[in-house]
């Protein structure tokens, strides 16, 4: 058994042999995967070898860090897929965003008091389980992009958890930081040993429950999740939990569909930028953040530098500010996309940015003949989620997003696997001031979402960059800013992953906590900017293609590698 530091060693190597890396990134000539965990870019690695696609290489990926991720996404999660097609030239998206079940109501989040229950009562258990979707969107994107047999795909998976794999520094941090989810009894029973202790680095964890899943799925797909022992066991797991049981049936399991979507696209300095359009609001806000930067020349967006930081914080504010007001599943409400993303909206919106003073509160911009009611924000908090790039032989390449929102999600498993806790990014309030919200539940709809997956293209129309990260609503800032970064500063994947991060949701300017951003926190309260300095833990992983080949950087926050050959 390979472990990993084995194979963060390997991915080093593959460096040198090559010899053409720039600063810490990886390269490659012909192919790559950045994941968030070594077993899971292995084994993606894998599947590239055996001739494999992009979308190929994402599915093994995926099913491993159900395994070895299991705090961050898994077969019991949703995800985003954005892909370029070399062949047609065209971007497409996958969604595999959960949905809510029928029996979910406005008020399903609501005290008895009429207000929201705290988020932290309301994540354990059934009722924030939202019906999985990445099962149904991995097999979508598989019918038209698959290479390689989808039953092979999972024999990584199926191999190492019923042999067994070593738990990694995140999984056995998480475990630790997560106190109370050892009240849930699965996790109990499956993150700690019988003594009580829990599981720590390096201690080989199985899973043959996961292991019957993953067989019963590579055999018969979807039919084998949303249908028979598997969607039985997630209904069982729902109404039977011993916190806030919920209500979802096997009809919402047999309901679900994936959808392919067209991608929200803009263009930031010549480059063509495509990312998840509705449900999740992250295309459109990172879209809307850098076209705004554009105002500026790139010269005053160097990263780590007070005016990067200031200018971006503005620009967060705005987007954000938009993001509240206009955003929820398109299925429901109508997200004015168009309006959002216009360049004159746009060229207004960055006039309002003053580059010697916080702005204050930003107020959602008027677009024309399209009147919306708001959704709330969020604040940061841990993350359920892991992003994954990928890039094939044949130029294919994938930027995917993959969740089950909170860490270890709704804390209850059903056959091996983590249920997501999803269906509490949706606003726990149906009004707000007595105006209905975008993002309420109901039922069937599929809650907003931040994730940002994105592919960026040079003005010849080349791939040039895929990124994307973990964070709730910080996702936003972490992939708005590795572009910049990438774009105006000029880094490769492995610096822009590490970049020290900056974040407005229009409130506070936060700044993480043990990097350089903390010393400029005077500056920027002289400034009129509420300073707060926090951990901001991104898990970015990003592919780059250059004249030679490409190169990939993971987030040194995390336990991911890139790796390729
Ligand atoms: N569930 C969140 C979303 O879809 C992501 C949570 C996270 O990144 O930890 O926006």
């Amino acid at each position: 058994m390979i472990n990993i530091r084995t194979l963060a060693a390997l991915a080093i190597v593959t460096v040198s042999a090559c010899g053409a890396a720039r600063a810490d990134s990886v390269f490659a000539k012909h192919e790559m995967i950045a994941a968030a965990n070594p077993y899971a870019a292995k084994a993606g690695l894998e599947i590239l070898h055996e001739g494999g696609s992009a979308v190929d290489a994402a599915i093994a990926a995926q099913m491993v860090l159900t395994l070895v991720e299991p705090e961050s996404s898994g077969l019991g999660g949703g995800a985003f897929l954005v892909l370029y097609d070399p062949k047609t030239k065209k971007v497409t998206t996958f969604d595999g965003r959960e949905t809510a079940p029928a029996s979910a109501t406005s008020d399903m989040f609501l005290g008895p008091d009429g207000k929201p229950r705290p988020k932290s009562q309301v994540i354990p258990g059934g009722l924030s389980v939202g019906v999985p979707g990445v099962v149904a969107m991995l097999e979508m994107a598989h019918k038209k992009y698959g290479r390689l047999a989808w039953a092979k795909l999972f024999a990584p998976a199926i191999k190492l958890a019923a042999d067994g794999f070593p738990v990694g520094h995140k999984l056995a941090d998480t475990i630790v930081e997560e106190k109370d989810a050892a009240q849930m009894p699965d996790i109990k029973h499956y993150f700690y040993h019988p003594d009580g202790t829990p599981y720590r680095e390096g201690e080989i964890l199985k899973d043959p429950a996961l292991a019957d899943s993953l067989r019963a799925i590579a055999a018969h797909g979807t039919e084998a999740f949303y249908h028979g022992a598997i969607a039985a066991a997630i209904v069982d797991a729902v109404q039977h939990a011993p916190v806030n049981p919920g209500g979802m049936t096997l009809a919402d399991l047999a309901n679900y569909r994936a959808v392919e979507r067209d991608p929200v696209c803009g263009s930031y300095r010549g480059n063509k930028i495509c990312s998840m359009g509705p449900p999740s609001s992250g295309g459109i806000a990172i879209l809307q953040i850098l076209e705004m930067l554009e105002r500026f020349p790139s010269s005053e967006l160097q990263p780590e530098t007070l005016s990067f930081v200031h200018l971006f914080a503005e620009a967060n504010r705005l987007a954000f500010a938009d993001r509240a007001k206009y955003l929820g599943d398109p299925g429901f409400v109508r997200v004015p996309v168009q309006g959002l993303l216009d360049h004159d909206y746009l060229a207004g919106r960055a006039k309002l940015i003053d580059p010697a003073h916080d702005m204050g509160t930003a107020q959602a911009g008027t677009l024309p003949n399209l009147p919306f009611d708001y959704a709330p924000q969020r604040t940061p908090q841990r993350h359920g989620t892991s992003h994954l790039s990928v890039v094939d032989k044949g130029g294919e390449v994938v930027s995917m997003t993959t969740t089950i929102e909170s860490g270890f999600g709704a804390m209850v498993m059903a056959k091996g696997f983590l249920l997501n806790n999803e269906l509490t990014d949706f606003s726990l309030e149906p009004t707000i001031d007595g105006k209905p919200v975008a993002d309420a539940p109901e039922p069937g709809k599929r809650p907003m979402s931040a994730m940002s997956p994105a592919i960026v293209f040079k003005p010849d129309g080349q791939f040039w960059i895929a990124a994307g990260s973990p964070g709730g609503p910080v996702i936003i800032p972490y992939v708005a800013e590795s572009l910049s970064g990438m774009i105006d500063g000029g880094l490769d994947p492995q610096a822009a992953t590490a970049l020290p991060h900056v974040f407005n949701p229009n409130a506070y300017t936060m700044l993480e906590q043990g990097t350089s951003l903390e010393e400029l926190a005077p500056k920027l309260k002289a400034m009129g900017h509420q300073v707060v300095i926090h951990s901001l833990s991104s898990g970015s992983q990003i592919i780059q293609r250059t004249k030679d080949g490409y190169l990939g950087g993971a987030d040194p926050r995390r336990d991911g590698i890139a790796i390729g050959d």
